[in-house]
């Protein structure tokens, strides 16, 4: 049983987000993205990590800024084109607003200016072949309608591995993703970025299901075997797993994944 794989401190969670998800793909019932604060649907989040410029040139190209709001996340690791300063800010939230910890710090400020929007979308990019997609750090079905809007298919749920204090800007925000982008990709996920700051309000049906498969991080392989690549089915001895980011940690051969959905 795939339930067996999962870590039993998200095994309840799992289940859960299964049933929402078979849920969503059995009904015609529109969903929508909660409205909580109002005005402001989302804020946009860029150079979380310092030395991933794709999410800040993103938003430059999307234009002025009137119909997004974006920040620089970690601005002194970005001016350094270092992945960060004091430690790393996408594990340093929730944060501290007195912390000497710069990133401890930068996290509480953007959490708290993320309060006056309706959700956070946190824009990365890795530097492998694999393609673009989309991180869930939370197992919330708000988030995934979240990730439902954008058109990118790869959808990874991938909650913490361990019971910890601190963790991503988004696990904090409620929906929240994060867009973990293939560098190249950058022409594709302009439009898909453009579109998308209407798209917050406009319904979600079964329909925006379509064509995208969501997978869950189960676990982790320290070696890795010639051949495997990204989202394409591996073994090792009787274990079947899908593979995320081959080879982009040192020491870790790849992250395993199994899959929700078969489209
Ligand atoms: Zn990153």
């Amino acid at each position: 049983m795939l339930d067996n794989l999962i870590n039993p401190m998200h095994r309840k969670s799992f289940i859960e987000f299964g049933r929402r998800l078979a849920e969503l793909r059995a009904t015609d019932e529109l969903f929508f993205l909660p409205k909580k604060a109002g005005i402001k649907n989302v804020l946009f989040l860029a150079g979380t990590h310092g030395d991933e410029p794709v999410g800040i040139e993103l938003m430059k190209a999307l234009g002025d800024g009137k119909a997004h709001d974006w920040l620089v996340a970690n601005e002194k690791a970005v001016a350094l084109n270092r992945r960060f300063v004091d430690c790393d800010l996408n594990r340093s939230a929730p944060g501290v607003l007195g912390s000497d910890k710069y990133e401890e710090r930068r996290a509480a400020e953007i959490l708290l200016k993320a309060k006056s929007y309706n959700g956070v979308v946190d824009v990365h990019n890795h530097t492998l072949e694999t393609r673009t997609f989309i991180i869930l750090t939370k197992p919330s079905f708000a988030d995934l309608l979240l990730a439902a809007q954008f058109d990118i298919n790869d959808i990874v749920v991938w909650p913490a591995s361990e019971k910890r204090a601190t963790g991503p800007l988004t696990e904090f925000a409620d929906p929240a993703v994060e867009i973990e982008a293939n560098r190249g990709d950058a022409g594709r996920l302009l439009v898909c970025l453009k579109k998308f700051p209407v798209q917050y309000s406009a319904p979600i049906t079964r329909n925006n299901l379509i064509g995208k498969n969501i997978y869950w991080v189960y676990g982790k392989q320290l070696k890795k075997a010639e051949g495997w690549r990204d989202f394409e089915i591996a073994r090792v001895g009787d274990e079947a797993f899908y593979p995320l980011m081959c080879g982009q940690y040192p020491g870790i051969g790849c992250y395993k994944m199994i899959r929700l959905s078969l489209e």
